[in-house]
């Protein structure tokens, strides 16, 4: 199969797979796992942070950032379309009693900094209390510029706001911009990182944060039922995810692009090249083509795309230029 549906399909590479085979592993509620705590240990280090912890996924991470940041009637302000507010079941609100004040994305994924300003509740029994800001980057794969998340920190800081990023593609923005992970995390206080993503490891995410939020965190982990035993037979994936995985996210960018130059050249699609800055493309899909019809098609060839109006794609570590060439001779027969 050609899976162009999600980054998240990617297969775990062969060096992962031996590293998996061959893991020393402890029990890791104990604390006892050598290879989550190494894992944990060098992402800390290397990208500026105290302390790290090894989650099942991403929806976890950020769950764990929000309730660790936030206590029972506090508020995080986020985009309309941040994923923690949007596609994590409303966990914040379920399970931590944390309200989200959803604010306008802009075009570029940012949030106004004069929003943010007018969304802070002033200190009065009528409000929640504002605690956090949480930004996400990439968002909808797109890179928010290192000048916007200064002036971010600056906002929050100056508000008395905690603020965290949903950087499950951090890694994609670190690499467009020609940055290392630790030029974006310097601005935040907390940060999720997927493993599972573009980066090829089969399960997994990071927190990141200080001493105090990552013991919090751990203990929200656990209540959770995240407390993994054996966990290093997929943290060893994760170390060689974030070694040997991050320089070729160039190439699935660099993928998009032309991906998203193919599916231009024809009447039926429209995409803005500009927009297609990391790994993923957005292509509005002409009135007339039936798009849930054409997705059966491509199927039963061998590919698969998440059918609607817009129609996103996503490329990764299994495909290829010969793959991108294949859907679009395989679109244009179809059309
Ligand atoms: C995928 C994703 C997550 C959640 O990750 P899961 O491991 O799927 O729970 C969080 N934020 C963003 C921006 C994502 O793309």
């Amino acid at each position: 199969m050609i899976d162009f549906r999600s980054d998240t399909v990617t297969q775990p590479t062969a060096a992962m797979r031996r590293a998996m085979a061959d893991a020393q592993v402890g029990d890791d509620v104990y604390g006892d796992d050598p290879s989550v705590n190494r894992l944990e240990a060098m992402a800390a280090e290397r990208y500026g942070f105290d302390s790290a912890l090894f989650t099942s996924s991403g929806t976890q991470a950020n769950l764990l950032a929000l309730m660790s940041h936030c206590e029972r009637g506090d508020e995080y302000l986020c985009g309309q379309q941040a994923h923690n507010y949007k596609f994590e079941g409303g966990g914040a609100a379920v399970l931590g009693s944390i309200q989200p004040q959803p604010l306008t994305n802009q075009a570029d994924g940012s949030i106004l900094l004069a929003d943010i300003e007018a969304a802070i509740k002033p200190d009065d029994f009528h409000f929640a209390r504002t605690r956090l800001l949480s930004l996400e980057n990439t968002i909808g794969g797109k890179v928010l510029p290192q000048s916007y998340l200064a002036e971010a920190q600056a906002l929050a800081f100056n508000k008395r706001l905690k603020i965290h990023l949903d950087g499950a593609r951090i890694a994609n923005a670190a690499v467009a911009q020609n940055l290392d992970i630790a030029d974006i995390t310097q601005y935040f206080d907390s940060v999720s990182i997927c493993l599972s993503k573009g980066l090829c490891a089969p399960v997994g995410s990071l927190l990141l944060g200080d001493e105090r939020l990552i013991n919090k965190a751990r203990r929200w982990r656990k209540m959770l039922g995240g407390g993994m035993r054996q966990a290093g037979i997929l943290a060893v994936a994760g170390e060689i995810a974030l070694n040997e995985q991050v320089s070729r996210l160039a190439v699935d960018h660099e993928n998009a692009r032309y991906l998203a130059e193919q599916l231009s050249s024809l009447d039926e699609f429209e995409v803005d090249l500009g927009e297609v800055q990391t790994n993923m493309l957005f292509a509005r899909v002409a009135e007339g083509v039936a798009i849930d019809k054409l997705a059966e098609s491509l199927k039963a060839s061998g590919i698969l795309i998440s059918p609607g109006k817009t129609l996103r794609l996503v490329t990764h570590a299994d495909i290829g230029r010969e793959d991108i060439d294949l859907f679009i001779d395989k679109l244009k027969a179809l059309l």
